[in-house]
């Protein structure tokens, strides 16, 4: 066992504050990584405030985990010391279940989450918000080189969340993407969709952003909240990704899509949406969900993003600003991803 500083939430709804937490010791199939930096995902708020349901506390947020390896176990053969590494959402799965053996690990039925959930180890399983973690080396995943590592963060929860969805849905040349809610998910679903060679156009719900949205590599950009879009954009879309984190009139959004066009929800509201089913039969629309990505897929991703040269937009932040940096995510104030540099913890 060893003893590192980390950020916790004492209990729900509670303010981080800093603590010391115990990390395993190296088990054979493991690696400590000296985590460098740890991305701010809307989801660890929603966990944090228990808004998704009975959560674990203290509770150390963080799935987008980003730093270089300083120990590997006896058995490890695929890292060494000095290798940049990540993790994202989930540092175990079965490898023996359905969803393991079709290639989704991430549906594992015996997986366990990098937070909020307990190990196998029957201990609490700790997240980023940490100087150091001690993770499987099988659900540790390969930094490029070229990516730096702050900026790499974002990518483990936000960039495979996005990445995921547009393979999945084809989002490529000839065909017109929207991504809808530019936040630390929308803002990689914009620079992915482009480099894929899609027409992406952002759902905002104000135009304050639209200068950063085409940026990114937007080619449109629609204020949500000025009814004229849904005029202009009705029946126009092929795909719809929506990062949403609050319930939204669903209805409307389906009505911008062509027939036979999809809206893919990776949001995760912690109220439930009501949906007309009339606007889903109506041209043979298609509403399904997404949630991250597999971890050979999540490679994949860093890969693509390599050779793409993409990155998250950040703001690195010290750890003492992880509650100001919260109420900001809650009031759509991120461009586009805050980012603890674990070195002031
Ligand atoms: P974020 O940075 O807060 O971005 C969410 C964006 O949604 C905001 O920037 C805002 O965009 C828009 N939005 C927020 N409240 C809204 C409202 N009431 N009405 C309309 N639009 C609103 O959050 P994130 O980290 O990207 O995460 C987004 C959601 O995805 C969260 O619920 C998170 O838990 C979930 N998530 C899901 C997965 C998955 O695997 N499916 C993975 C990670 C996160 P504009 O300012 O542009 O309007
Ligand atoms: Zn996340």
């Amino acid at each position: 066992m060893t003893t590192v500083a980390a950020y916790a939430a004492p209990a729900a709804k509670a303010p981080l504050e800093r603590t010391t937490i115990e990390r395993r010791p190296v088990g054979p199939n493991d690696v400590l990584i000296e985590i460098k930096y740890a991305g701010i995902c809307h989801s660890d708020i929603h966990q944090a405030n228990e808004g998704w349901g009975e959560a674990i506390f203290p509770m150390v947020p963080g799935h987008e985990i980003a730093g270089v390896i300083t120990e590997v176990g006896s058995a490890v053969t695929k890292f060494q010391a000095g290798d940049r590494a990540g993790v994202g959402c989930f540092v175990d799965s079965c490898g023996t279940c359905e969803a393991c053996l079709s290639g989704q690990n991430q549906f594992c039925q015996d997986g366990v989450s990098t937070y909020n959930a307990i190990g196998r180890d029957g201990k609490p399983a700790y997240g980023g918000y940490s100087t150091h973690i001690v993770v499987d080396a099988d659900h540790t995943l390969r930094i490029p080189d070229s990516i730096p590592l702050d900026v790499a963060a974002p990518l483990l929860c936000a960039g495979i969340t996005l990445y995921s969805p547009l393979k999945r849905w084809q989002a490529g040349p000839g065909k017109k993407v929207a991504i809808l809610g530019l936040g630390g998910l929308g803002h990689m679903g914009v620079k992915i969709a482009h480099a894929l060679g899609a027409e992406v156009t952002v759902l905002s719900q104000t135009l304050r952003k639209k200068d950063d949205g085409l940026g990114l590599g937007a080619d449109h950009y629609y204020a949500t909240s000025d009814e004229d879009t849904f005029k202009q954009l009705a029946g126009s879309l092929d795909l719809i990704v929506s990062t949403v984190s609050a319930p939204l009139d669903l209805g409307a959004y389906l009505s911008l899509l062509k027939t036979g066009g999809a809206f893919v929800n990776v949001g995760a509201p912690e109220e439930p949406n009501s949906l007309n089913m009339f606007g889903l039969i109506g041209g043979n629309k298609i509403l399904a969900g997404s949630m991250i990505g597999s971890i050979a897929e999540t490679q994949e991703m860093l890969d693509f993003c390599a050779e793409h040269s993409l990155g998250a937009e950040i703001e690195l932040i010290r750890a003492d600003q992880i509650n100001e940096a919260y109420e900001r995510v809650l009031a759509s104030d991120v461009r586009y991803r805050f980012v603890i540099d674990t070195a002031t913890i």
